[in-house]
């Protein structure tokens, strides 16, 4: 099992691993602070240096097979197992993806408590991202309400924490049920919970910022009608 850092610490930039397996292309490491990718975020990428030097490009991770597997250019050589990596993520795209990705959850907490909308979908990418939800019309000047809204959120001091709690706990608490909590697999025991104070409550294995401060001006782009109950928001963050 690779332990994954980057849960319990979004904010590691460089860090050694060893590498424990190779799958063609990819390899297995015993720890990762690379974001893989799911939940509707894109991998992050990044470099893996050998300590003799030897420099690879990690083009994307993803999990398939219980593994997380790390997708390198050059391919990797068999003479890689089990050498240490020094490992740099690209942070200039991880970090954007951090902030649209906590926007992304205090939107969809807005959302519920203004107006009993609920977020159906949703993807992140470090330069625009789109939100789906229920609503019954999204007019213009309810998008601009709502933008305001966030921007407002945005500004003020709300911490973003991560907490481990037992599925039994997690059921019963209003914030985790809107998000649909019960359609976790049964096998999963201990769910992850992302928490913006005051704003939103998910089970979540994403990254995040720590303070919706650090998100900057959320700017909408363009909103789509998706059917009657369908609606779309394309969206990105400033600067
Ligand atoms: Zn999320």
């Amino acid at each position: 099992m690779t332990k994954l850092l980057f849960q319990d610490d979004s904010y590691i930039k460089n860090f050694e691993a060893e590498i424990k397996e190779i799958v063609e292309d990819t390899v297995v490491l015993n720890q990762t602070a690379f974001a893989y990718r799911g939940g509707g975020l894109q991998s992050d990428t990044g470099y893996l240096e050998t300590t003799s030097g030897e420099k690879y490009e990690l083009i994307e991770a993803y999990f398939k097979g219980g593994k997380v597997l790390h997708k390198l250019s050059p391919t990797p050589q068999k003479s890689l197992l089990n050498q240490k990596v020094s490992c740099s993520i690209n942070w200039d795209a991880r970090y954007r993806q951090m902030r649209m990705h906590t926007a992304l959850h205090a939107l969809s907490g807005i959302l519920f408590k203004k107006y009993g909308s609920t977020v159906t979908g949703g993807n992140i990418t470090p330069e625009k991202s789109r939100v789906d939800f229920e609503i019954d019309h999204l007019r213009q000047e309810r998008v601009e309400e709502i933008v305001k809204e966030i921007n407002e959120i945005l500004v003020g001091d709300h911490p973003v924490s991560v907490s481990y709690m037992k599925r039994e706990e997690a059921l019963i608490i209003p914030d985790l049920i809107r998000t649909k909590v019960n359609l976790i697999p049964e096998r999963v025991k201990t769910l992850r919970i992302v928490e913006i104070k005051g704003v939103d409550m998910q089970a979540d294995g994403g990254v995040h910022v720590a303070n919706t401060n650090e998100i900057g001006e959320f700017v909408s782009l363009k909103s789509e009608n998706r059917g009657k109950n369908n609606k779309r928001l394309y969206f990105t963050v400033k600067p």
